[in-house]
């Protein structure tokens, strides 16, 4: 039986339909209905037909989201897409497609990915980390999402910037109501916002990182802080979860050089005398997130 998997963003949703050796047979995308959840649904569900008929077989469905299935209600909570929350999602794709539906947070998604046949294949235990617009993570143990009892395991981005200097107290306020959060100083924004405030110039995170390629000092001052922050944020992480594998995603995993300077400047946070943990770079790019909602029935059915 095949793999479906659904990327249901807050601007478009996609479709892949894996074979069960990961080839890709077939691939959809529709913008998404905002605001409007029946037609959401129903953008589902007509996905699942057409890259069925594409693939010309049936195959198992799984859906990764923005936020998290609450496991009291069984109602989506937490996706910036707002009209999905409080929504019986599953149950409403289950009972238009007659067949039972997985469904997880798109971080344990891209991190499902790179943990089956991407970045960290053959890695026991995962921590997948996005670095965009926002920061989140994911864990997968053994091939395995790490559910959790509130779901929200691997979700670091609004824990504090733990070892803080004198000048990161409280910290840039953050949406959530806290401030310091890792996300506000990890996220692309926060990166921008950090240079902002030291430099006084308006950059973008992308024109940061080529400055500073190019020997621009205050460009290079604000990258190697991201450097140092990102390492004492999964510095942190190794010391809880202790993974084989970090595997990076989002815009600022494109940043070649976090690969070789991060783990050098984690090594005196971990909490022990050598650090076998890897830091990786994604290898689905974007596709990490729909691949892994298709894997999200990747274990005991596999057939
Ligand atoms: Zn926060």
């Amino acid at each position: 039986m095949i793999r479906l998997g659904i990327d249901l963003g807050g601007t478009k949703i996609e479709a892949v339909a894996l074979d069960t050796a990961g080839r890709e047979l077939a691939r959809r995308r529709v913008a998404t209905p905002r605001g409007d959840y029946a037609g959401t649904l129903r953008a589902i569900v007509d996905l699942v037909v057409v890259i069925e008929r594409d693939a010309g077989t049936g195959g198992t469905v799984g859906i990764g989201t923005p936020g998290a299935v609450s496991a009291r209600t069984g109602r989506m909570k937490n996706c910036n897409s707002t009209w999905l929350n409080g929504q019986p999602l599953r149950e409403d794709v289950e009972a238009a497609l007659g067949r039972p539906v997985r469904i997880a947070n798109d971080a344990n998604c891209f991190t499902l990915a790179e943990s089956v046949d991407g970045a960290a294949r053959g890695a026991r235990i995962v921590f997948g980390v996005i670095l965009g617009t926002g920061v989140g993570g994911g864990v997968v143990v053994d091939g395995r999402v790490l559910e959790g009892a509130n779901a929200i395991a691997g979700e670091w981005g609004h824990n504090p910037m733990p070892w803080p200097r004198d000048d990161e107290r409280p910290g840039p306020a953050c949406y959530c109501g806290r401030a310091g959060c890792i996300e506000t100083m990890l996220s692309g924004p926060g990166l921008a916002a950090d240079h902002r405030r030291t430099t006084g110039e308006v950059l973008s995170a992308e024109a940061i990182v080529a400055r500073a390629a190019a020997g621009d000092a205050g460009s290079e001052a604000t990258l190697a802080r991201y450097e140092e922050r990102l390492a004492r944020a999964l510095a942190h992480v190794i010391n809880v979860v202790d993974p084989d594998v970090i595997v990076l995603g989002g815009g600022l995993s494109n940043i070649a050089r976090l690969y070789a300077n991060v783990p050098r400047l984690w090594t005196p946070y971990v909490f022990s005398d050598e650090v076998a943990t890897r830091l990786s770079r994604n290898a689905h790019g974007d596709s990490g997130g729909v691949r892994g909602a298709a894997w999200l029935w990747n274990t005991e059915e596999r057939d």
